[in-house]
């Protein structure tokens, strides 16, 4: 009922109970002048996806262009914060002009990978960023299919160096975003403490970590049954993620996969006491109308039960009574 959800969609998304959740947007191109009436329904940016300008190239953009992209973007959501993800290529997201032959794209050459593989790249996208950043000061970057230690390692030491780089041309001491990564690879489930130590900040990717989690390709219809965020061991990945990060790591933990933007997802997401959700543009209003008319210590409640399960259909089930009943 799209009326009811656009009469609510600029009140902030504040559950029954009282509390807040932060409701961001996942952005891959520029907004423009809707821009201005996003900004009254989010509080944030969680995700941008700047893989999308170099895919609508002929060749790679260079530094000015990108720099003039991101500060454009940095300036429409000026006062919020940005969440920009360096270039997050490969899988089902091809290059042009760089191809790509691969019997396993998923398992392949994809995100961070390449751009530690092509450092220039990264220095590149580090160095726009810093730049694009200097005036509006909103700038996070987030790293995509982080599967390693050494990855976050390296990827610093680049944007360190862009970083030195940009103070000294500029002769001026620049905003020093906070650095996060992605959390899509199980591996990186495993290696939350030794990452916190580099990073500010985790958001997940679901779609990404329901496929490599639950080995069922994202995009194959023939397997599209068995992708489900509510089987039992997504479930207890996510709730694991939870406690770790926020719990017992005290780092910030962001969903900015697509089940952010579903309604089950969400307060599943809600009831395991995630407080940041980032999802797409058409799924905000629904998403605040529905978060604004749920109990966090009911859903609690739920969830108590609903991780003693072992079974999807009955894990789901609790949830969509529990929507019905809220209308
Ligand atoms: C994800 O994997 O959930 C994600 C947000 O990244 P993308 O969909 O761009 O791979
Ligand atoms: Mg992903």
């Amino acid at each position: 009922n799209t009326r009811l959800f656009i009469a609510e969609q600029n009140e902030p998304a504040v559950t029954s109970d009282g509390v807040k959740i932060s409701v961001e947007l996942n952005a891959g191109l520029n907004f423009d002048k809707e821009s201005e009436a996003v900004l009254s329904m989010i509080d944030g940016v969680g995700l941008y996806r700047t893989e999308v300008e170099f895919m609508m190239h002929n060749t790679f953009p260079t530094e000015l262009e990108e720099c003039i992209h991101y500060e454009e973007f940095l300036k429409s959501f000026a006062s919020t914060r940005v969440r920009m993800r360096t270039m997050d290529v490969g899988g089902d997201k091809p290059l042009p002009y760089m191809p790509f032959n691969e019997a396993n794209p998923f398992l392949g050459w994809r995100g961070i990978r390449i751009s530690l593989d092509k450092p220039d790249l990264l220095r590149t996208q580090f160095r726009a960023m810093l730049k694009a950043n200097r005036k509006y000061e909103n700038l996070e970057i987030m790293l995509p299919m982080v599967s390693s230690l050494e990855e976050v390692i390296k990827s610093k030491e680049i944007l360190e160096q862009a970083y030195k780089e940009i103070c000294e041309e500029y002769s001026s001491v620049v905003a020093h975003p906070k650095l996060g990564a992605m959390i899509e690879v199980p591996a990186a489930m495993f290696l939350l403490e030794d990452l916190a130590e580099y990073l500010d900040f985790f958001s997940i990717g679901s779609n990404d970590l329901t496929q490599y989690t639950l080995a069922v390709d994202r995009n194959n219809p023939r397997v599209s049954k068995l992708y489900d965020c509510f089987n039992p061991a997504m479930v207890r990945v996510l709730w694991r993620l939870y406690r770790i990060c926020v719990q017992e790591l005290n780092r910030p933990l962001a969903m900015c996969g697509e089940m952010a933007g579903d309604p089950l997802g969400a307060i599943l997401l809600i009831s395991m006491g995630y407080r940041e959700l980032s999802m797409n543009y058409t799924e905000i209003a629904r998403i605040k109308y529905v978060l604004r008319r749920v109990d966090t210590k009911e859903l609690s409640d739920i969830f108590k039960k609903a991780i003693k399960l072992s079974d999807t259909a009955a894990i789901k089930q609790m949830y969509v009574d529990y929507l019905k009943e809220k209308g």
